[in-house]
Parts: C-alpha cells; sequence; structure tokens
C-alpha cells in the first residue's frame, strides 16, 4: 500500500525514513514532509568550482579535492566526544581534518582515495586545516550538489537522499502565490522552485528558485508586520490635546540637538493624533535618548497621562530615575522608583498611588511594571530596550489594559532602510546626530603580550583623576560567568593592581549587590570595575577613561560599540582597548573596524555586513521570527518589492479573506506562530 505523500504528511512515511530516522530528522526541526521541503541547502558544492586550498584565505568556505594521505586516527576526548584526525593533500598543501563524532564517515576513508572537501578552511602560515568539513568520494554525482546542514547521525547525503524521495512522493506542489502576483514580479512556480532550490542544474536555475522562495519568505514577513501595525493602529481615547515641548525644552541645562527636537515632536504629534503611539526611538549610545522621553513624558502627564518608563535591568532603572528627577524638578511631575529592592511596605505605597493616580511616572524594571501594577490612567510606556525585548513582548505589553502610547528606545543603531522593514510594526524615529563637543574615544588592538603596558597605562590614567572597566574572558556557555569575573578580578589584585580598589560586576549578582558596586564605581571608591558584559547597557560613569576588553574577537561589532560607549562621556580623553590572540584574519579584519569608525550606524553596517543579520540580532534578542532562505540585508532589493506588494494585496483584502490569499493567510500564521505565542 502507498499512500501519496502530502506536505502535511509525517517524515516518517516518505520512502526509506522509517521511524527511527524520523527521530533524527525531528532532531532538525523537521517533522513534516513540508519541513523537510523547506529544509534547504545550507551551500552547494559546485564542483566546477574546485580550487587549491592556497587559493582560499582563512575562515572561507572551501571546496578542494584531496586524497587522504595518512590514516585516520581516533581520539577518545571524554564519554560521548570521539575525535578523528587525518591528513589529506591537493598536490600542494597538507589539509589537517578533524571529524568530530563521526564514526561512520571515519571508517569509510580509505587512504589514497580522492575526496572532494567542503567545508571552512583554517590557515596558518605553514598549514591548513578544516575542522567537520563534507567529504564525499570525488568520483561521480552531479555538478550541483546540496550541502544541508547536518547532525552527527544524519549526515547531508542522506538528507539529500530523503528530499529527493519525498519531492518524487508529492507530486506536483499547489501554488501559494496569487496568479497576478507571479507574474507582477517575475516568479517561478512554487513547484519549479522547490525542486530546484535542492537540486538545481545550473547556476541560473538555482537564481531563480532563490529568488522565488525569498520573495515568498519576504512577503509573508511584510504582511505579518502590516497586519500587525494595522491591529495596533486602533484609535485610542488617550489625546494630547497640548503640546508642551517648547515649555520642556526651556527646563533643559543644555541645548537640545535638531534630532532630539524632531523625535520629540514626532511623538507628541503622535500622541495627538488619536491613534495610538507606536515609535521606534534609534540613537547611537550617547546621542540623548533619555532627555527625548523625558520631552516625551512632560508633554503626555501634562495632558493628564500617567507615564511609566521601564530599563531592561535595575541599575538602568535606577539612573533613569536620578535623571529623570533632575530634568523634570521643578515641573510639578511626582516621579516614583519602583523595583525589585524597593522595600515592601515602600512597593505598596507606590503601587497604590500609581492607583490613585498620585503618581505621575514610575521608573522600574520591565518585569515588575509589567507583572505587578495597575494605573489609573496609564498614557504612555517607555521601554529602553538596549535590544532586549522583542517584537513579542512588544505585543504583550500592547494588549494590556487600554492601548497606552509606546515608545521603544533602542541604541543599536540598525541602518534606517533595515530597520524600517526589520521593525515592520513601528513607526521610526532615529536620532543621527551626537550633542556637540563629544570626543572620539582613542581605539586598539592589540594582543595579551600587551597586559603589563595596558596595566602600567590604567595605573596611570587612575592616578590622573579616571577609572577603568575591564570586561573578562567570556566563559564557555554553561559556564558561570561569576568565577571567570572573580578569579580574574583577584589575579589583579593580587598582581598588577595591588593596593587598588576593584569591584566585581557579574550576571549571578542580586540586583542589590549590583547596585551596590556600580555606585561605588560612579562615586570613584572602586577604580577598576571588572565585569562581564552586564556593564553592556548604558550606564553612565563620565570619569571612567578606559575601557579594556579581552577575548574581544568573541563579540560582536554592536556590542563592542556599546561597550565602547560607556566612555568617553567626560572631559577626558578615553581609551578602548581591544585584546584579542586571534589568529584568524576575519577576526582581525573585524576588530580593526572598530578603530575605523565610531559612528554606531556604519559599524552596524559592517557587522551585518560581515556576519549577516541572523546573527547580528540573534534570534531570541529580536524577537523577529526566524527565516529560513531570506537573508534580510543580502536581499534587500527583495525585501522593498515584497513590502511594496505586501501592501498592495492588504489594500485589496485588507483581512486576507480571498481565496487566492488563503495560501499566504496560513503562511503567516506558521510564520509567526513562534514569535506571538506569549
Ligand atoms: P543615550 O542615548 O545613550 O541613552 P543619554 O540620554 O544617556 O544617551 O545621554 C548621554 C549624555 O548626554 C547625558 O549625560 C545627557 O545629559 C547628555 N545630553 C543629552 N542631550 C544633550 C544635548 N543636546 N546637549 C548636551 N548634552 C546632552
Ligand atoms: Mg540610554
Amino acid at each position: 500500500m502507498y499512500a501519496a505523500l502530502e506536505k502535511n504528511s509525517s517524515v516518517q512515511f516518505v520512502k526509506g525514513v522509517g521511524e527511527k530516522r524520523a527521530g533524527l530528522f525531528a532532531k532538525l526541526g523537521i517533522f513534516r514532509v513540508g519541513d523537510l521541503l523547506e529544509y534547504y541547502p545550507r551551500a552547494y558544492e559546485d564542483r566546477s568550482q574546485k580550487k587549491k586550498a592556497s587559493e582560499y584565505s582563512g575562515g572561507d568556505t572551501a571546496c578542494i579535492e584531496a586524497q587522504l594521505v595518512s590514516p585516520v586516527r581516533e581520539h577518545f576526548v571524554r564519554r560521548g566526544m570521539t575525535l578523528y584526525k587525518c591528513e589529506f593533500s591537493d598536490g600542494e598543501t597538507v589539509i589537517r581534518v578533524t571529524i568530530f563524532n563521526n564514526k561512520y564517515l571515519a571508517a569509510r576513508l580509505k587512504l589514497f582515495e580522492s575526496y572532494i572537501l567542503f567545508g571552512k578552511i583554517e590557515k596558518t602560515l605553514t598549514s591548513a586545516s578544516m575542522a567537520s568539513p563534507e567529504i564525499e568520494p570525488a568520483q561521480g554525482g552531479d555538478i550541483i550538489r546540496p550541502i544541508y546542514r547536518a547532525t552527527g547521525r544524519l549526515n547531508s547525503r542522506a538528507i539529500e537522499k530523503t528530499v529527493k524521495a519525498a519531492l518524487d512522493g508529492v507530486g506536483r506542489l499547489r501554488e501559494t502565490l496569487p496568479e497576478d502576483i507571479t507574474r507582477k514580479y517575475l516568479l517561478a512556480p512554487l513547484n519549479d522552485a522547490v525542486r530546484q532550490i535542492h537540486f538545481p542544474k545550473s547556476a541560473k536555475e538555482l537564481e531563480q528558485a532563490r529568488r522565488r522562495l525569498i520573495f515568498e519568505e519576504l512577503l509573508t514577513l511584510q504582511l505579518g508586520f502590516l497586519k500587525l501595525r494595522s491591529a495596533s493602529r486602533e484609535r485610542t481615547r488617550l489625546v494630547a490635546k497640548k503640546d508642551y515641548t517648547g515649555e520642556f525644552m526651556r527646563l533643559l541645562a543644555f541645548k537640545p540637538t535638531a534630532a532630539q527636537e524632531r523625535a520629540v515632536g514626532e511623538c507628541c504629534a503622535d500622541m495627538a493624533s488619536g491613534v495610538a503611539m507606536n515609535r521606534l526611538l534609534q540613537g547611537d549610545v550617547g546621542s540623548g535618548k533619555t532627555a527625548v522621553a523625558a520631552g516625551v513624558i512632560y508633554t503626555a502627564v501634562k495632558n493628564g497621562m500617567q507615564a511609566a518608563l521601564m530599563a531592561p535591568t535595575e541599575i538602568l532603572a535606577n539612573q533613569h530615575y536620578e535623571t529623570m528627577r533632575s530634568l523634570l524638578s521643578g515641573t510639578g511631575i511626582c516621579v516614583r522608583l519602583l523595583t525589585g529592592s524597593s522595600p515592601a511596605a515602600e512597593k505598596r505605597e507606590i503601587k497604590r498611588s500609581l492607583m490613585d493616580g498620585s503618581t505621575d511616572l514610575v521608573i522600574g524594571t520591565h518585569a515588575l511594571i509589567v507583572n505587578d501594577v495597575e494605573f489609573s490612567r496609564l498614557g504612555l510606556v517607555i521601554t529602553d530596550e538596549q535590544h532586549r525585548f522583542g517584537v513579542d513582548q512588544r505585543a504583550v505589553l500592547a494588549m494590556k489594559g487600554d492601548k497606552p502610547h509606546t515608545l521603544v528606545m533602542s541604541a543599536t543603531p540598525i541602518p534606517r532602510t533595515l530597520a524600517l522593514m526589520i521593525y515592520g510594526d513601528l513607526d521610526i524615529s532615529v536620532l543621527d546626530e551626537l550633542p556637540p563637543g563629544r570626543q572620539t574615544v582613542r581605539t586598539d588592538v592589540v594582543d595579551s603580550r600587551y597586559h603589563q603596558r595596558i596595566y602600567a597605562f590604567i595605573k596611570k590614567q587612575i592616578e590622573s583623576g579616571g577609572a577603568a572597566y575591564i570586561v573578562c574572558p567570556l566563559v564557555e556557555e554553561g559556564e558561570s560567568d561569576m568565577l571567570s569575573a572573580q578569579s580574574y578580578a583577584e589575579e589583579l589584585a593580587n598582581g598588577a593592581f595591588r593596593g587598588v580598589n576593584i569591584g566585581v560586576l557579574h550576571g549571578k549578582m542580586k540586583p542589590r549587590q549590583k547596585e551596590q558596586v556600580m555606585s561605588a564605581f560612579q562615586r570613584g571608591d572602586i577604580k577598576i570595575l571588572v565585569a562581564t558584559t552586564v556593564i553592556e547597557v548604558g550606564v553612565d560613569v563620565p570619569h571612567a577613561t578606559v575601557m579594556l576588553v579581552e577575548n574581544a574577537e568573541r563579540f560582536g561589532l554592536s556590542q563592542l560599540h556599546q561597550l565602547r560607549g560607556r566612555v568617553g562621556r567626560g572631559e577626558q580623553q578615553s581609551y578602548c582597548i581591544l585584546v584579542s590572540d586571534s589568529k584568524s584574519e576575519t577576526s582581525r579584519l573585524r576588530l580593526q573596524t572598530m578603530k575605523k569608525y565610531s559612528d554606531g550606524f556604519k559599524i552596524a553596517d559592517e557587522d551585518l555586513k560581515q556576519r549577516g543579520p541572523g546573527d547580528f540580532f540573534g534570534n531570541r534578542q529580536h524577537g523577529l521570527p526566524q527565516l529560513k532562505i531570506a537573508d534580510m540585508l543580502q536581499d534587500m532589493e527583495l525585501l522593498r518589492l515584497s513590502r511594496e506588494c505586501a501592501a498592495d494585496i492588504l489594500k485589496d483584502d485588507p483581512r486576507l479573506d480571498k481565496p487566492q490569499n488563503a495560501p499566504l493567510a496560513q503562511k503567516i500564521s506558521d510564520m509567526f506562530r513562534d514569535s506571538f505565542t506569549a
């Protein structure tokens, strides 16, 4: 008996799979035939493009034909972890190959046979190596072959076979896009595209398949965003009848930048519109987002609304509280701070004052305010996002109560066109200008041989009134960052910085402890703060002049930029020292970017270029749906087209009720299912 396969059938029913294999596929997130067909190759081995190892640079994805020139040696590392090592030669270069846990592959390799090695190559001056490359016999096979992300027991070739069987079993795939769209945007039929993305006969075929599938994926994303956006554009009774921006600006001790004025103006216009504000404020570190927030709060409160300002950490909530109190002093606006470490009686009292309306602005951590507090007339919620709250959390908040105006502040600059589409459900204001007189932080990249010199330099800085952050080496995942920070601090206290007051800050500390350390550092009692990346978020210590980052290669550029933004906030010249012993050329180039640019938008551009948006945003952080094939930076042009197309579709069929849009509506709910379950 043989039933035809459907996209919804379990992979278990694909020829050659069965129950056990299905379990392996499940590990890759593949449960149904549809998942398998959307499990696109992560690369292709184009055998017409083989090169010699010497023609690649370290970090490249290489495709090399080489002979196995040594026996395969087995090394037990620990239970469940076996390494196999062997050497290949391409006639010029010996390539050291390591294979992890793949007994089957190791046993198959034959001395002096030729193989195609495909994968990332690392190089030193004298040798080349590849860790877990794809290894296939050099004989036979198609010119272009798909390479799939594999898991230990399920290699790329096995996946390839299964995909082939599934494609044979499903028959012609039903089209998902309305015909007028495939025609207008010159898109290949779905059936062809899916077959060709897995088994392209030529580069051109592959290109057409990719274009079609990317377009469809981006279209789904944009449709989802636009729908979310219109859902959040409900009318609200919270209308700011009068704009108090001018009055607020006169309260400021400094002259606002044009960008700050524009941003406050845009927010106030939103609040006056009768439709709830749903806006992102983007600005580089130090661009003055807090003053913008204060301005918006001022107009909201003067119009009779309550406001909440939420920060990702308690330290930041404290700092915002101090800043807001001074920015809003003498205005009669009642500001309260509510954090986990407020005493219970005070917490109760503050909550009561929010319910009876006597507190105008509450500042606190996100978790606390979202879960614990009721307001009498909440009109404005500002989230100092610092890149930590995702789309899903925004959606949760927007559903709370009476639809307040919301403003999300992000310190991670993203190129504007991209931001428009990534934060597709938000309007955007950008602070593209720093307050005048900002110094540039001098940045250097060195290796660890310079440690003694750096320490001496830091000592001098401290003697002349400065202070230093030291971001200690990152630890392996699962290990505690606490140990790493503490032992590094001890080492310094017993060595180079004997007699200097050193503080430690790490993620495992209670908020109260963190805060004590932070304020001692702010007061100048602590001169060196050894920390894990918990200091990344916007803490302000103007007399700190040195930011030293160990293992800098392990950080993203945007993260390094955030860290660097912790110094250079006062009058003194400040320094950022990036320590890295990485031999990889790619890392070295990346770190040089930090030296070259101080503009966060430029760095973000580079970061995106070098790492791709997947890593740049890190799915958990941005809360965006996981994309299977599109790369929002590489595919900017298709992103633009798909946005235009999405707008057209919704104009004609706002609720996607028409039959020709049914498959798309289904795709949207599939794609956003994971992001919006709250
Ligand atoms: P961020 O955008 O990183 O949150 P902040 O709001 O913390 O930046 O502002 C950084 C510093 O710049 C603060 O000390 C603030 O008082 C100061 N500042 C903000 N706007 C201006 C301005 N227009 N002119 C001078 N200083 C400003
Ligand atoms: Mg800030």
